[in-house]
């Protein structure tokens, strides 16, 4: 861009839609028209991450936190195509391989996913105590119900860089380094609308799905968290990690591998992209 004037005109529209994202923060409950993305926004694409696999993560006494998400991750990509056909859904894994942190992000980005949810189980971490002057591990079976996680700003760095490239590589075509100039201030605050705005759209899909599964299904929750969770900061889209529940409590277990559990599960999430999708295509 060596047109100055059209440097600085450009610079001030970015400004403006800047302050204009800034402000609709403020009003939250009753969020307006989106002011980075076009009005004939459209969800189309939904990733939908099933976590863990190649025999990593939480595990219960009889079933494992890999089998139970992607059993979760399988039922949602049906109830989705069967529901909101509208909606392509791409999954980051089918089998029980493992698939590094890095691939399903690529996988998401790659294939301009408008929404991405990754499906995990919770655990608590055994209880450390001293008898005789020994140190035992008491297991602590007592975590219940869910929690939603979004990204928080301490990943904020990796999350720069993964929209970076899919913005800017994607409008031009002709790469990041003709791109994006990290010196260019225009380039930081379109930068920084974006997130601004990936962050508030995951924070309102996390509210609408923590809803339906206290509201509808009655389960307890730790409500929806930021935290610095790497598939999501590396994901240039709204991005949620649902724990949908305690794999190393009895009870809680029974729930997440029984049919009626995992129909519920699925079912709110499901009436969560509904709404969601309502919300953000008005
Ligand atoms: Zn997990």
């Amino acid at each position: 861009m060596k047109n100055k004037a059209l440097k600085r005109f450009i610079y001030c529209l970015s400004l403006l839609l800047f302050l204009l994202v800034q402000s609709s923060f403020k009003i939250d409950e009753h969020p307006k028209k989106d002011t980075t993305v076009n009005n004939g926004f459209k969800l189309r694409t939904i990733i939908v991450d099933a976590g863990h696999g190649g025999h990593t993560g939480a595990f219960g006494s009889y079933s494992t936190e890999e089998s139970v998400t992607l059993a979760l991750a399988l039922k949602l990509q049906k109830a989705i195509e069967k529901n909101v056909p509208s909606v392509k859904v791409v999954m980051t894994r089918t089998s029980t391989a493992n698939v590094p942190l890095k691939t399903r992000s690529e996988i998401a980005n790659n294939n301009k996913g408008d929404l991405f949810i990754s499906i995990h189980c919770n655990s608590l971490s055994d209880r450390t105590s001293r008898v005789h002057g020994r140190t035992i591990r008491v297991p602590d079976r007592s975590g219940k119900g869910v929690l939603i996680l979004v990204y928080g700003f301490h990943r904020d760095k990796e999350e720069t860089a993964a929209l970076r490239e899919n913005l800017f590589e994607e409008k031009d075509g002709k790469g990041i380094s003709e791109g994006f100039d990290p010196n260019d201030p225009t380039a930081m605050i379109l930068l920084n609308a974006f997130k601004a705005k990936y962050r508030k759209n995951s924070i309102r899909f996390a509210n609408i799905v923590n809803n339906e599964f206290t509201e509808t299904d009655g389960r307890r929750s730790d409500g929806v968290k930021e935290q610095g969770v790497l598939v999501l900061c590396h994901s240039a889209m709204p991005a949620v990690l649902i724990e949908t529940g305690f794999i190393n409590n009895p009870a809680e277990e029974d729930y997440l591998n029984s049919e009626d559990g995992q129909n519920e599960i699925v079912a709110s999430i499901v009436r969560a992209i509904v709404e969601y999708k309502k919300e953000i295509e008005q």
